[in-house]
């Protein structure tokens, strides 16, 4: 088995600003764990240093007047229509380099894919990448350019079969949209549900349209769901649906906001859950392109990739986080000495109420889109 990681320390050049919760030091966070643990050592793992990507690559999903725009705001300030299209102050900041930021954030997802696609390795893993919010013509949630949408569109032109699971707290809407009338490619959102969390899609009922009808699966959980019920779910759907489908290539968007402790959502799920969910996904994926999230609590960014990535490798780690990383983490805030810390338990009664509704959307979800996928 051979793996790949693509990083760059460059991410650093840039920031959404003082106040904006994406935080690019997870990124470096999460890098320097790895590291410490000694997770790009093996002969198995390939360090890949981050290419920026080229502006046709990002032409094959987003319109040209968008990109217009954003390249204009690369230089900080907001010009012409920018407004109408997503940016501003709040979710989608002008920030300087924010469209080279982009370029490398795509590169890095395009570079994933062509080490799995060129048959170098099985799985490939960029953390800066699972942007999944963007549209054709529009930034939204954090997002301003689309990698995964255009890392599956460069799989589908290298003739391949693609499967798509986001475990992103927020509903994976701008890849959903993406390929809604398409047969080709399969989503699968787990997320929050649109009732009480922004982007307020993601409904078991949105199943796709036309020869799509069938390959746009949603599993929107309660608040407060926990690894029980979380897992539970994922394994009444997610794998029949990969097995009947068959795809080449499974991407997935592994988003961390969806703990117990992250500040901007509301589900529980704690790293053992997490785990639990990324060794079933590298059963089911014939080969693996990971992209990262959202992640808010910088803590969990860091240790659930690390997590994510030692799964990928099949290499258990111990569970407590090398000194020389807790001793740098501290200063930014990261009290946890701990790899997974502890489990945590909902209580009881509201862990039955969250079942028993995901039972009606896995039984919703069997009877309408199981007997459509079909290879
Ligand atoms: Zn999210």
């Amino acid at each position: 088995m051979k793996t790949a990681f693509v990083y760059t320390d460059a991410y650093l050049d840039y920031d959404y600003g003082p106040t904006h919760p994406l935080r690019i030091i997870r990124l470096k966070l999460t890098y320097d764990l790895i590291k410490a643990y000694g997770l790009l050592v093996p002969p198995s793992v390939q360090s890949i240093l981050t290419i920026e990507a080229e502006e046709k690559d990002l032409a094959a999903f987003h319109s040209e007047g968008y990109l217009n725009i954003l390249k204009q705001a690369n230089v900080g300030r907001l010009t012409g229509n920018a407004y109408c299209l997503g940016l501003g102050p709040g979710d989608n900041p002008v920030f300087p380099g924010l469209y080279d930021l982009s370029l490398l954030v795509t590169g890095a997802t395009l570079q994933a894919v062509d080490f799995v696609a060129d048959g170098k390795g099985e799985i490939a893993f960029n953390i800066a990448g699972g942007l999944h919010h963007a549209m054709k013509s529009r930034a939204s949630g954090f997002c301003y350019i689309n990698d995964p949408v255009i890392g599956i569109m460069r799989l589908l032109s290298r003739g391949k079969r693609v499967a798509y699971i986001d475990i992103d707290a927020h509903h994976g809407d701008g890849v959903q949209r993406a390929f809604y009338e398409s047969n080709q490619v399969l989503t699968i959102s787990l997320h929050e549900t649109g009732y009480t969390l922004f982007p307020g899609t993601g409904f078991e009922y949105e199943i796709g349209e036309g020869e799509g009808e069938g390959y746009a699966v949603n599993l929107p959980f309660p608040p407060e769901t926990d690894d029980d019920v979380y897992v539970w779910a994922f394994e009444e759907v997610v794998p029949e649906l990969i097995h009947a489908f068959q795809p080449d290539v499974v991407v997935t968007q592994l988003g961390v906001d969806t703990f117990y402790d992250d500040p901007l959502t509301n589900l529980h799920l704690s790293m053992f859950g997490y785990e639990r969910i990324l060794k079933r996904m590298k059963d089911l994926a014939p080969r693996w392109v990971a992209l990262g999230g959202g992640g808010y609590n910088i803590s969990n960014v860091a240790r659930a990739w690390t997590l994510a990535w030692a799964v990928m490798n099949g290499i258990e780690l111990r569970e407590d986080l090398p000194e020389s990383f807790s001793k740098e983490a501290e200063k930014m805030g990261v009290k946890e000495r701990e790899l997974r810390g502890s489990p945590r338990a909902t209580s009881h009664s509201l862990n039955e109420e969250n079942r028993v509704e995901m039972e009606r959307v896995v039984h919703y979800i069997r009877e309408t889109v199981f007997p459509k996928v079909k290879r």
